[in-house]
């Protein structure tokens, strides 16, 4: 269970030779299993199950095995869920028609619009015709300026899973020196926002850093939380790390690997077999940040089911 994997890390910590693995699914399984507590009250009650839809443009195949395991976490919780799937071909105009039906539809209580979308499609126009009361993805700009603000809001899953690992873990942010790596939309530039707010976890001092910062290497070795998502196999090595920092690998990349059933990996953005000798807790791919993301969305829509 997760209260074992915290006894466990805070034993061990006691030596401070030894790195903990930060682990996002037992983690994850115990938020899954308040979520269904609440479900079963709910029930209990007569009350009406959360419900999310999630619209599915294409055939990417990350985007259907995501979607197929958000469609999954909800049968496992109790939710009710709907996919729709769109073909490639829909025009943006019959996107935004879907989305505008599912805005009034009040069976549901959030939504997601899987990315990415064919190229076709302006996702920016896809955003902001999401009514941000369903937002549960979190990307509308009345949830990301919520969110900037500290007002109850939708916050993006990846983020908001790394911030709910880091508070079950009860890792120590204030005060720390955070360098975020990555400034997307969706993980990189919430992720430093919300380290940095006053709050615990955060009262973080957050750098955020990019493609075009200069001195990568050197900035990072002065991290006691590394917050990496760039979407660069290992790209952070040993001698990037500082003794005893918090690494967090957000990356995810498929890589080629006939030696699995689905023909590839997951490989993350940290050397992780050299890294982890340097750390205090390291997150490990795909058990680290993946079922905490995955966790999150299932939190939102059930906040998002509350509010109604
Ligand atoms: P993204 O939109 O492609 O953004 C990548 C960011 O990394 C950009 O800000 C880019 O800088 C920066 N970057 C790229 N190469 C760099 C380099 N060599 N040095 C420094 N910065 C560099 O990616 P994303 O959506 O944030 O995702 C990042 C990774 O996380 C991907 O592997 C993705 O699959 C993974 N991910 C995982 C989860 C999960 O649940 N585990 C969820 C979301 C994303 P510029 O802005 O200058 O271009």
């Amino acid at each position: 269970t997760f209260e074992t994997s915290l006894q466990n890390t805070k034993s061990q910590l006691l030596d401070p030779r030894n790195m903990q693995l930060l682990d996002g699914k037992s983690c994850s399984q115990q938020i899954r299993r308040e979520i269904a507590q609440a479900v079963d009250g709910l029930k209990a009650s007569g009350g009406r199950v959360p419900h999310l839809a999630a619209v599915l443009v294409g055939n990417d195949g990350a985007s259907e095995n995501y979607v197929a395991l958000k469609v999954r976490d909800c049968a496992e919780v109790g939710f009710e869920s709907t996919l729709i799937r769109l073909p490639d071909s829909i025009s943006e105009q019959e996107l935004l028609d879907k989305i505008a039906e599912l805005n009034a539809d009040d069976a549901i209580d959030g939504f997601i619009v899987q990315v990415p979308l064919p190229q076709h499609i302006d996702e920016k126009k896809v955003i902001l015709a999401i009514d941000p009361s369903k937002d549960v993805d979190g990307f509308c700009p009345e949830n990301v300026g919520n969110m900037t603000l500290g007002l109850p809001t939708f916050i993006s899953a990846t983020p908001n899973g790394i911030m709910e690992l880091l508070r079950r873990y009860q890792i120590e942010t204030e005060g720390k020196h955070c360098v975020v790596l990555g400034r997307s939309n969706n993980v990189g530039t919430p992720m430093s926002i919300l380290m940095s707010r006053n709050a615990n976890p955060g009262n973080a001092t957050v750098t955020i850093a990019h493609s075009r910062t200069k001195n990568l290497a050197e900035l990072c070795r002065t991290a006691d939380i590394l917050i990496v998502a760039i979407g660069k196999t290992e790209f952070i090595t040993a001698d990037m790390v500082k003794e005893g920092a918090v690494v967090i690998d957000v990356g995810q990349t498929r890589v080629p690997d006939s030696s699995k059933k689905a023909g590839y990996r997951n490989v993350g953005d940290v050397d992780f077999d050299n890294v982890k000798e340097k750390c205090s807790y390291i997150t490990y791919v795909t058990g680290g940040v993946g079922p905490m993301t995955r966790a999150s969305l299932l939190q939102n829509t059930l906040e998002a089911h509350n509010r109604r």
